[in-house]
């Protein structure tokens, strides 16, 4: 069904390509483009490729920026201390939108998932040994999802790092298991904190 030209269509091909966007809000999107002004085009496509370009992992805790490091870690008001270890870059900003943790993260970027073939060299886990290597750490927080992955990563990560002597905790329960932490209110992701566990 070719009811537009062959750019209009690959415009609409494009954005349905994004998660979360069907053909219908594809259509929306690419019809507004098609009536916004040259400059706004024009900025919108510049920001897409310097946010490719420069936006990269932060040499600390793998969270995205577009700085040698992330201004999470560079900020010296932080507990350096205490690392909160979570999943996704996401789940980073649904703890910092609570406003009440003061240290600082590992963003491991994926889990570990032996029926999807993610084992713990898939992930940054590496990173994450090294920090504890070279600085002082006096507890680690295991804030990953309460899915079957977001468990198995928790022990995983547990039992490397106990041996060295640094405390571990997991975060309780309230959040509810299967549940994604992005889609989690404040409130339960700051009782899920508060109530952590020792591992
Ligand atoms: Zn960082």
């Amino acid at each position: 069904m070719d009811l537009y030209s062959g750019q209009f269509n690959k415009l609409i091909e494009e954005l349905a390509a994004l998660p979360g966007i069907g053909t219908k809000s594809a259509q929306r999107l690419a019809f507004y483009i098609i009536g916004m002004s040259d400059a706004r085009v024009k900025r919108l496509s510049d920001t897409l490729i310097a946010a490719k370009a420069n936006v990269h992992y932060c040499s600390e805790c793998q969270n995205l920026t577009d700085t040698e490091m992330c201004p999470i870690c560079r900020n010296e008001r932080r507990d350096h201390s205490t690392i909160m270890v979570v999943e996704t870059p996401q789940d980073l900003a649904a703890y910092e939108k609570t406003g009440k943790y003061e240290g600082v993260y590992h963003v491991l970027h994926g889990a570990i998932s032996p029926m999807l073939g993610i084992g713990p060299g898939d992930i940054r886990l590496k990173e994450l040994m090294q920090r504890l290597e070279k600085e002082e750490i006096r507890e680690v927080i295991i804030a990953t999802n309460s899915s079957l992955e977001g468990e198995t990563t928790a022990m995983y990560v547990s039992r490397l790092i106990k041996p060295l002597g640094i405390r571990v905790t997991r975060i309780a329960s309230g959040v509810p298991v299967g549940g994604d932490l992005e889609n989690i209110d404040e409130i339960t992701l700051l009782r899920a904190l508060e109530g952590r566990t020792e591992l």
